[in-house]
């Protein structure tokens, strides 16, 4: 009803406005300069349930790029493309405890194949099995997803792109390290400059959130049922969301929050929430998919303020899937 739509807005923009303070141990990302023009005291939230209610408080109207969020969509692109089997051949489906841009893992005589697809090593790994010869048509099905997710076409942000690609050295490195051991399926050049550009694809808090109610309802579209994503690639994608996708800060995530969530380096974080059997007055909140920004970072790269306002919010409404 309006009257609960109203309390829970209430809650939300007072946590937002509590923790918009609290990035002061955050910053920017520095690797990619082009990131370091954001407002690290920005934080914004839009968390869009399946009953058709959305709460949207503080800095919603920034723009940002996906980053490391791209990784969860271009996975599910690659299965969609190439099949669930041949993608789990080809790369793991493992935490690994170290770093998004670790290269350690792939030394081990005993892997042999990169750990999982939301390390870079991985991800690249992913973007080197998409079809297509040229950068541009290896990411066409990529926007395609987004655009029936959204009903729109996001744009690339050329800016980031450039400044990702001239500050790339150590992801070539970890190309070049793929291309050595044979881990790579196609052109390195290629392979880089599209996972470049799937990094600096433009989106809003809006668009995470959609993206993660989809994931949440298992790939379907709760407005008219239609499957937007297989159910199986969608669920993959959530193990691996809650085991791998805040990088080597996934356990803490998932023991204080228990959401499966991707995060990226500009500050967004995507976050599904499944529907489940509850016997509290909050059904909004079933099956809700949340999108949040807030680009000062902490150590492992997530969103400070980001976590501790999404830690709050599943204490609060109990949204831990466990
Ligand atoms: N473009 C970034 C990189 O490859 C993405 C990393 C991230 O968001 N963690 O380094």
């Amino acid at each position: 009803t309006e009257e609960t739509q109203e309390w829970l807005q209430q809650y939300v923009d007072d946590w937002v406005t509590f923790y918009r303070k609290n990035t002061d141990d955050g910053e920017l990302a520095s690797y990619i300069p082009e990131l370091q023009k954001a407002d690290p005291n920005a934080l914004g939230i839009v968390i869009r349930g399946n009953n058709g209610m959305t709460l949207r408080s503080g800095d919603t109207g920034e723009q940002f790029t996906l980053q490391s969020i791209s990784k969860a969509i271009t996975f599910i692109v690659a299965c969609m493309e190439r099949g669930v089997s041949y993608m789990l051949n080809n790369v793991d489906v493992e935490p690994t405890g170290e770093a998004f841009n670790s290269i350690m893992h792939l030394e081990m005589k005993q892997v042999k194949k990169p750990l999982n697809p939301f390390n870079n090593a991985g991800a690249i790994t992913v973007t080197s099995t998409l079809p297509g010869t040229t950068s541009d048509e290896r990411l066409e099905p990529v926007f395609q997803l987004l655009e029936n997710m959204f009903g729109h076409r996001l744009k690339l942000n050329h800016a980031v792109y450039e400044s990702e690609r001239k500050s790339s050295t150590r992801n070539r490195a970890i190309g070049y390290y793929l291309l050595e051991v044979g881990f790579l399926e196609s052109d390195l050049d290629v392979t880089l400059e599209t996972y470049f550009k799937q990094c600096s694809i433009d989106v809003t808090i809006d668009d995470l959130a959609r993206i993660g109610q989809v994931l949440a309802n298992d790939g379907m579209d709760p407005k008219n049922g239609e499957e937007i994503v297989p159910r199986q690639i969608a669920r993959i994608t959530k193990v691996l969301m809650l085991t791998c996708g805040m990088y080597n800060a996934s356990g803490k995530f998932a023991t204080y929050v228990g959401i499966p969530a991707k995060s990226g380096v500009s500050g967004g974080i995507l976050a599904a929430v499944p529907p489940r059997v509850r016997d509290d007055t909050m059904p909004f909140i079933d099956g809700c998919g949340i999108g949040v920004y807030g680009p000062a970072l902490g150590e492992e790269g997530n969103s400070v303020a980001g976590i501790r306002l999404l830690r709050h919010i599943a204490t609060q409404w109990d949204l831990s899937i466990f």
